[in-house]
């Protein structure tokens, strides 16, 4: 009885002291835009039948001035918890798309860019009206925009979310379904969605190595998404025999650790000006 009443007060303070962490940090966050902490990085994807850079998915970052550095996992919850997630949104939304215009100056028009969106920027219709307003105030080329959800965005009320993406599908965006394979994830529910990309999650990628199941529902998904045009996008990447793998059954695009981590935009720039290309 002692070790339980023991655990559990230990539990709860643990609790407490997270909730007062995430507490500071909600404080904190509320500067982060204006005292420019938050940077976008780009992870490169590559075709993975040339080897060349199609696109990029911009990730977020928030560099603390005290604690350094802050993943998006950690903040990102919090930010949606609070409300902060509007006003953070459309700083990302604003920056990608800057970057975008900058791309078709420097003659980059055929570079990707993939924004992730948050589950609450689909399911408020104040803030879905304020961020259609912000895709559409661009002059740039939106057949070269994706926006990555996850389906957890979707489940919870389909037919408003399927309306609300078939709106931003009007200014030419595709929409790719992120992290598929985890949760929910259901191949009955892809027909009914407005997709044109899926983007098969980490853990997926990572079961090609050993169990040869796992290998097998690969093929099996490739073969599917293939038969029902969708493009595929393999997530974390991390070794040569994942990536022989992917090529082998035909996947057309990746990302992961193995090509390139997330890197700052001058780094991404460097890349893109040598030409850099992954060959196996
Ligand atoms: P995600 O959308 O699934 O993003 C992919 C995550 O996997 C990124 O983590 C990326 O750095 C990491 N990753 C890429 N390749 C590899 C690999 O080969 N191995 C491993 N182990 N990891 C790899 P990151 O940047 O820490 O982001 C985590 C999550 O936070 C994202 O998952 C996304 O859900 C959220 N997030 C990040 N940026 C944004 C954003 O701008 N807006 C929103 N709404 N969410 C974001
Ligand atoms: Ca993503
Ligand atoms: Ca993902």
């Amino acid at each position: 009885p002692y070790t339980t009443l023991f655990r559990s007060i230990f539990y709860s303070e643990e609790l407490l002291k997270d909730n007062i962490d995430n507490l500071k940090l909600a404080n904190q966050l509320q500067y982060a835009i204006k005292n420019r902490e938050l940077t976008l990085y780009y992870q490169p994807q590559f075709s993975l039948s040339s080897g060349k850079i199609t696109g990029v998915e911009a990730l977020v970052r928030w560099i603390h001035p005290e604690m350094g550095f802050i993943p998006p996992d950690k903040f990102i919850p919090i930010a949606e918890e609070t409300g902060q997630i509007y006003e953070i949104e459309k700083w990302i939304i604003n920056t990608a798309l800057h970057q975008k215009a900058l791309f078709e100056q420097d003659g980059r028009e055929d570079i990707d860019i993939s924004i992730n969106l948050s589950s609450k920027a689909l399911a408020s219709e104040m803030n879905f009206y304020a961020v259609e307003k912000l895709f559409s105030s661009y002059d740039i080329d939106y057949t070269h925009i994706t926006i990555e959800i996850t389906e957890t965005a979707i489940i919870s009320d389909i037919g408003t979310a399927v309306d609300r993406l078939k709106k931003l599908k009007k200014l030419g965006m595709k929409i790719a379904l992120d992290d598929f394979g985890t949760g929910y994830s259901s191949l009955i529910h892809l027909k009914e969605l407005p997709i044109d990309i899926v983007k098969l999650d980490r853990s997926f990628i990572k079961g090609i190595e050993g169990d040869s199941k796992n290998a097998m529902i690969i093929k099996a998904i490739l073969y599917l998404t293939k038969d029902l045009n969708y493009e595929v996008v393999a997530e974390g990447i991390e070794s040569i025999e994942q990536l022989e793998y992917l090529i082998k059954y035909k996947c057309q695009t990746g990302q992961g650790y193995l090509m390139s981590r997330p890197i700052t935009i001058e780094d991404l720039c460097e890349k893109l000006e040598f030409g850099f290309e992954w060959k196996l």
